[in-house]
């Protein structure tokens, strides 16, 4: 037995005695918000734990799906796992808000739909912020289905610029500052690191 098998047993074994059941898990609301790298990382970094302890997890990315990126990739390859990309299966034409807004509309009713039915434990919502700034998706209408959640489901945003009443709402907030970026020495993004 590992280390953390037997810590793992230990832990159960306490709440046993106590007579206590098992604890319930209470729905976090997640917000990585800042200008420094590190927000969708972070969310995927929980996705990768909760996959771990089996976790039914949803990930909804508000990017142009035309780009692949190396969790999106991954993803294909991981069962437990529902990865949506917005605008996958639409002919993307960038000057056009009208597609974007569609693309982006589908996305949300996507995540909406996950988030109300309460069988995913843990739905990421990457790059959301975005979508407020262009007014593709009303703050209003996502705060109202957070609200309305069943209670163990956790919800990760990630993005710049959260809106205050997002930041009000969630449980947990880190904003991630841009000491250093290696963009600023001329480094461009790099496969496997940056997507
Ligand atoms: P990551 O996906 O790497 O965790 P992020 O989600 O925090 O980054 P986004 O705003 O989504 O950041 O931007 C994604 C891309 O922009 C990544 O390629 C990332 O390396 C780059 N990036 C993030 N922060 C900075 C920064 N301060 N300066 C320049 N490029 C950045
Ligand atoms: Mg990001």
């Amino acid at each position: 037995m590992s280390t953390n098998d037997a810590s793992d047993a230990a832990e159960a074994g306490e709440a046993e005695k106590a007579g206590a059941p098992a604890p319930k898990a209470r729905g976090l609301l997640v917000v990585y918000t800042g200008h420094g790298k590190g927000k969708t990382t972070a969310a995927l970094g929980m996705v990768f734990r909760a996959l771990g302890r089996g976790l039914r997890v949803t990930v909804v990315q508000f990017i142009k799906g035309k780009w692949k990126t190396g969790e999106r990739i991954f993803a294909e390859t991981l069962p437990g796992l529902q990865f949506h990309v917005m605008g996958l299966g639409f002919t993307w034409d960038s000057d056009d808000l009208g597609k974007d807004k569609a693309a982006a509309r589908a996305a949300w009713e996507t995540a909406r739909a996950a988030i109300a039915s309460g069988e995913r434990d843990l739905i990421v919502l990457d790059e959301l912020t975005y979508t407020f700034h262009y007014d593709f998706i009303s703050e209003d209408e996502v705060l109202e289905a957070l609200r309305a959640r069943p209670a163990h489901v956790h919800v990760v945003i990630t993005g710049r610029n959260a809106p205050e009443a997002l930041t009000e709402a969630a449980d947990l907030v880190t904003e991630m500052v841009a000491v250093k970026h290696p963009f600023a020495a001329g480094v461009k993004a790099q496969v496997g690191v940056d997507f």
